[in-house]
């Protein structure tokens, strides 16, 4: 290995920043050995703060119709061949009761950008976990809404917002989105959400179409500087029906490369090992959380829809019942040695001295 990446990493486990350039070099210049040094570490990070537990959410697909053209993404609105479909509240309600007994202590509500879901019903839907389940929490992942609907939901009960930014970088963004859809907009969401006093998640695809590692460096800029209390990542993963279908996907090692290094930043940070890393490889999420992940998200919606929220090929876990994901989750943790605690999850957070 090289030595100015061996320097780039006890810089970072240290300070906890690194420049743009640092960043780059620590990226381009990896190699097995320092994803092996730098994943002890993060390891090591994250075991301090929060032992072997590895937090589990509950996701429910209520959604897969979508307004928006994203260029990667399979419910995009010009992809006729995707199924639609719409879960009712008592559908929702009942993902949520069957989640409970399973011990599911937070529910991640989850759609394309549906407008039929007002902001209104969906406060209603909010209100009625939290009034079934006030030990819950509740988070939303439901794109981009103006201050005024994000305020409400979050009157309504909601506790934390997932919005991935999806890359740090304005023009790699347009190469990724149609001209409707834009950077500052996705930013001014994601401070409005952090303004009205949510748990703010953002996060990035790894390997998406057009991304260098100077691109990955601002997006690890970003994180540092943002400071989310979760941070969604996961490789791209090409779907066949989407303007990307035939480009190269991200691979794991990158994936969990990065995982590591954004433990790092971010010691407390809540850190989900993905579906999307579970499907490109059959032992991703366990590698994902020995990279220094904290987080799983199995599926919690309705197995007979499960297949229709298709964002990528391929996608794991959409045959079993949810009873039967939390099970193979808990073996997957135990056989690395961690366990699935059942909690509302919620970040430790440092005192005023930056200690946790
Ligand atoms: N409509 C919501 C939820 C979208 S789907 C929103 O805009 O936030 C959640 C995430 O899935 C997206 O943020 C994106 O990063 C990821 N995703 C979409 N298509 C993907 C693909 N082809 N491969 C991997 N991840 C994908």
């Amino acid at each position: 290995m090289d030595k100015e990446i061996l320097y780039l990493i006890e810089k970072l486990e240290s300070e906890k920043t690194l420049t743009l350039r640092e960043y780059e070099r620590l990226i381009s210049g990896r190699d097995e050995e320092s994803a092996k040094i730098l994943a002890e570490k993060a390891v090591n990070v994250r075991k301090q703060i929060y032992g072997n537990s590895v937090f589990v959410r509950g996701l429910i697909e209520f959604s897969n119709i979508c307004k928006n053209d994203c260029l990667y993404c399979g419910i995009r609105r010009s992809n006729l061949n995707c199924d639609r479909y719409r879960l009712t509240t008592d559908e929702i309600l009942e993902c949520c009761a069957d989640g409970y007994s399973l011990g599911f202590r937070t529910f991640v509500l989850q759609s394309g950008e549906d407008g039929y879901f007002t902001d209104g019903i969906l406060c209603e839907i909010i209100e009625k976990i939290k009034s079934k389940y006030p030990d819950c929490a509740v988070t939303l992942s439901l794109g981009e809404k103006s201050r005024e609907s994000y305020q409400r939901l979050f009157d309504a009960g909601a506790d934390r917002y997932l919005l991935r930014h999806e890359t740090a970088d304005s023009e790699h963004y347009k190469s990724l989105h149609p001209p409707e859809m834009s950077f500052e907009h996705r930013m001014k969401c994601l401070s409005d959400l952090r303004e009205i006093g949510y748990q703010v998640g953002c996060g990035f695809m790894v390997g998406s179409p057009h991304q260098t590692a100077k691109h990955l460096a601002k997006d690890l800029k970003f994180v540092e500087e943002f400071k989310p209390d979760m941070c969604g990542i996961g490789p791209f993963v090409p779907h066949k029906d989407t303007p990307f279908g035939k480009m190269t996907g991200g691979t794991a090692e990158l994936t969990c490369y990065l995982l590591s290094i954004i433990r790092l930043i971010r010691p407390n940070i809540l850190l989900p090992s993905t579906t999307a890393l579970g499907t490109i490889d059959p032992l991703g999420r366990e590698k994902g959380i020995l990279a220094g992940a904290n987080v799983v998200m199995p599926n919690l919606s309705p197995v007979s829809v499960r297949k229709k929220y298709e964002l990528y090929d391929n996608k794991i876990c959409t045959g079993e019942e949810s009873a039967q994901c939390r099970s193979c989750l808990d073996m997957r943790m135990s056989s690395i040695g961690y366990e699935i605690v059942t909690d509302r999850g919620d970040i430790k957070k440092e005192n005023e001295n930056g200690c946790l």
